[in-house]
């Protein structure tokens, strides 16, 4: 599946969804306790599957006062000669929270996408929450669940990945309720068990958003 995600990448810039080295996405398989996740800086049109990051989850049991809790954290694994000369993408405390558990993925494979689309973004921009405009499109409600638009955070941030499991209502166990959430003056991230069946949550919201902006009736 990491040949499709460079699929995926090439085609969200010929759809001018990222420019040359924006955009990441991680997958992760539920019988495996480490994830992929594409590197920092490289031009997503030339991505290469051997360029991907290998990141091993590390969970351990935290004991507090009469409370068990988990703790977690992620280390680079050995993948590849060309991949080890890179880093890790800069969102990985986003990617990172939403593959340590796998929530209703656990039985399946989990990939979290993250692009800019020019159409989902100028309508945030213009003012518009993504959740609100799901009602009157029914072949957009009907397949993704669209979350409330996270606010202005700096980019590569913990605020960043945090606020965005907030509004996905991510759960301890990993579930989140929303297939797709909106970073104003940013991009989006999208959840599902494939590489483009997360696109194609993208693909419909920014159907959706040139839509409504072509419509100019959205105040
Ligand atoms: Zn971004």
């Amino acid at each position: 599946m990491l040949e499709t995600i460079c699929d995926i990448m090439t085609d969200a810039y010929k759809r001018n969804w990222i420019t040359s080295r924006d955009g990441n996405v991680s997958i992760r398989h539920h019988d495996r306790d480490h994830f992929y996740i594409t590197p920092s800086g490289v031009r997503k049109q030339t991505l290469q599957p051997d360029q991907f990051k290998k990141i091993k989850i590390n969970k351990s049991i935290h004991s507090g006062w009469g409370t068990a809790d988990f703790l977690y954290a992620w280390e680079e694994m050995p993948y590849s000669d060309i991949s080890s000369a890179l880093r890790p993408s800069g969102e990985i405390p986003l990617h990172f929270g939403l593959q340590k558990e796998m929530g209703q993925h656990k039985d399946d494979v989990r990939v979290v996408v993250h692009v800019h689309p020019t159409y989902c973004v100028a309508a945030m921009h213009a003012g518009i929450d993504l959740s609100t405009i799901v009602n009157s499109f029914p072949e957009l409600s009907r397949y993704t669940r669209v979350a409330p638009n996270v606010g202005d955070v700096p980019p590569i941030s913990q605020e960043l990945a945090d606020k965005c499991f907030e509004k996905l209502q991510l759960d301890r166990d990993g579930n989140v309720f929303y297939d797709i959430v909106g970073i104003k003056g940013h991009g989006v991230v999208a959840i599902d068990t494939s590489p483009w069946r997360a696109y194609e949550h993208i693909e419909r919201l920014e159907h959706i958003c040139k839509i409504v902006l072509a419509s100019g009736n959205y105040k």
